[in-house]
This record gives structure tokens, sequence and C-alpha cells, in this order.
């Protein structure tokens, strides 16, 4: 392996060390950041995740709030939920587990949260914020994947970067906070012709595809920075990131690993993005 590997598990610790700095800079003025977590249903990845949260929260002092709706809960009970997070003046940030069962209208719950309270930057009001350089909570993920690429002491501007991938959570927005840094950016998708060529011309490839081992040697530009943000559970229950690892790391300067690289990261953006809540809701 010639690459060096970002190590996203040391990269969160920091961050979370930095949120509970704040945390705790925050709470002796008489605020307690409080994040509150809705999980529909028993979905058992989704279960880990939030049981992910809470322990982040608890590490970094932050107060969580986990409330459990059944499988069978309707979306107005689920509206009437976020509702009431949204009007509890103690809770700073609302997070609804995605993904939600098919029969809720998950663009109606997210736009139920309210801006000031979206920490994890999915509404429209966010997103549109984003699109526009104001200030807002960014996505967590894609957050991450910059501060992991900034963690390399690789300058942005200028360099040509591929995100593949255009989903709403992660590709997208990594690719706009990418252009936000000065990057030339390239969106892939699953109707991109000559994909091998335009990645393997990537300073910077950003892959969010959700296919194990999607990313080969061939498509790594020698010296790139290669982010794998994707997570798949192999048939012997490992993780596998969308790129092809080892073969990979033979032509990367920099690549994250899956597990321990974006993943971690994601988590502790949330923490920082919390704490930022509860900041700007004490700054009334
Ligand atoms: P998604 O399914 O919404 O989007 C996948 C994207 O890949 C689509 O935009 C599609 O156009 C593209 N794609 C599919 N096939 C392709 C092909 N053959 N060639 C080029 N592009 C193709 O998924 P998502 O929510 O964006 O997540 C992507 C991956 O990232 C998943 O593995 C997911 O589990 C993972 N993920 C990880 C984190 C984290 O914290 N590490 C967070 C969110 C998502």
């Amino acid at each position: 392996m010639k690459a060096n590997k970002i190590d996203g598990k040391a990269l969160a610790a920091a961050v979370k060390a930095e949120a509970a700095r704040q945390a705790a800079e925050l709470k002796a003025r008489g605020v307690t950041p409080c994040l509150a977590v809705v999980l529909v249903g028993e979905d058992p990845a989704s279960q880990v995740y939030v049981r992910g949260k809470i322990s982040d929260c608890a590490q970094c002092g932050i107060e969580s709030r986990s409330i459990r709706l059944p499988e069978t809960a309707t979306q107005a009970e689920l509206l009437d939920q976020v509702r009431a997070l949204a009007a509890d003046p103690a809770v700073h940030g609302i997070l609804v587990q995605l993904p939600l069962p098919p029969r809720i209208d998950e663009k109606a719950v997210i736009e139920a949260i309210p801006p000031e309270k979206d920490v994890d930057g999915f509404s429209p009001v966010n997103v549109g914020r984003m699109q526009i350089g104001e200030p807002c909570y960014l996505p967590c993920t894609p957050a991450g994947c910059i501060r992991m690429i900034e963690s390399t002491g690789t300058s942005i501007a200028g360099k040509r970067a591929v995100v593949i991938g255009r989903s709403n959570i992660v590709g997208k927005p990594a690719a706009l906070l990418l252009l936000a840094k000065d990057a030339t950016v390239t969106i892939c998708h699953s109707r991109t012709q000559n994909l091998k060529e335009i990645c393997a011309s990537a300073d910077i490839l950003v892959a969010a595809v959700g296919k194990p081992g999607f990313v080969t040697a061939d498509m790594v530009k020698p010296g790139a920075v290669v982010i794998d943000v994707g997570i798949n559970r192999g048939a012997d229950g490992k993780l596998r990131g969308d790129v092809d690892f080892d073969a990979a790391a033979e032509k990367a300067a920099w690549i994250t690993p899956v597990p321990g690289g974006v993943g971690p990261m994601t988590r502790a953006m949330l923490m920082l993005n919390t704490v930022e809540a509860a900041r700007r809701a004490a700054r009334g």
C-alpha cells in the first residue's frame, strides 16, 4: 500500500472533543445542548445508528432524547411528535432517522423540522442556504468528507474533484461543498458515460454509490485523494466501501478506509451541528 490512510476514527475523536469543549462552555452559561432522535420501527441498522448517536451525545456532554415510535405509527403521529419537539425550547436539534417506512412521506417529515433545529441539514431551507453560501447546518456526511480531505493538507482550490453519486444527502451536497472550496467539480451518476476516464482524471475522488468495490484501481489517478462514503454489508456480515481499497491504495496518495473512515466523521459532525444549534438558540 502506497497511500496514506485517512484515519476517520482519530479525526472524529478530535471533532467530538471540539464539540465537547463547546458544549461545556454552553453549559457554564446555563444552556445544555440537546439532540432529539426519532426512530420509527425496528430496522436493525437504524437502531444501531441511533444507539451510536445517543452514545456520541453522552461522550460530548450533550443531552439526548430518544423517541421510539412503532412500525405502525401513522404519518400524523410522527408529524405530531416532530412538531412537539420543534416547539420545545429545551431541544436544539431534531433528527428523524431515515429511511422511514414507505407509507410515510419523508419529505413532509423533514419539512416539519424547523431549519434552526435541522442538524442533519436536509431541510429545503438549509439546502438552499448551502447552495447560496449562507450560514446553515451542513449535512454531516459531506461536511465530514471535506474535513477529511483538508486533514491531508491538500488544498481543494483549483483541484479537479469527481463525485460519484447524486443523492440529496451525499452526492449533490458533497459536490456543492467542493465547489464552495473552489474545486472544479464533476458529478457522475448511473447514466454517466466514460465514467472510468472521468474518475481517473480526479485529484479528489468521492465515491457515494452504494456498490461494494465499485471504484477499481484504473479509476484512480496516481496521487489522488480518495474518499469512500459507501457502506455495504457483505454476505459475511463485514462492511465494505465503494472502493476496492487494496488496489486503489496502490495508486492514491490518501484514502479513507471502511469501516473507520467517513462513518465516524459523519457522527462527529452531527455533534458539532447540535452544539452550534444550541449556541444559536442561546443567542436568541
Ligand atoms: P443512493 O442510492 O441514494 O445514491 C447512489 C448514487 O449512486 C445515485 O445517485 C446513482 O446515480 C449513483 N449510481 C448508482 N449506480 C451507478 C453506476 N453504475 N455508476 C455511477 N453512479 C451510479 O445512496 P446514498 O444515500 O447517496 O448513499 C451512497 C452510499 O453511501 C451507500 O453505500 C450508503 O450506505 C453510504 N452512506 C454512508 C454514510 C456514512 O456516514 N458513511 C452516510 C450516508 C450514506
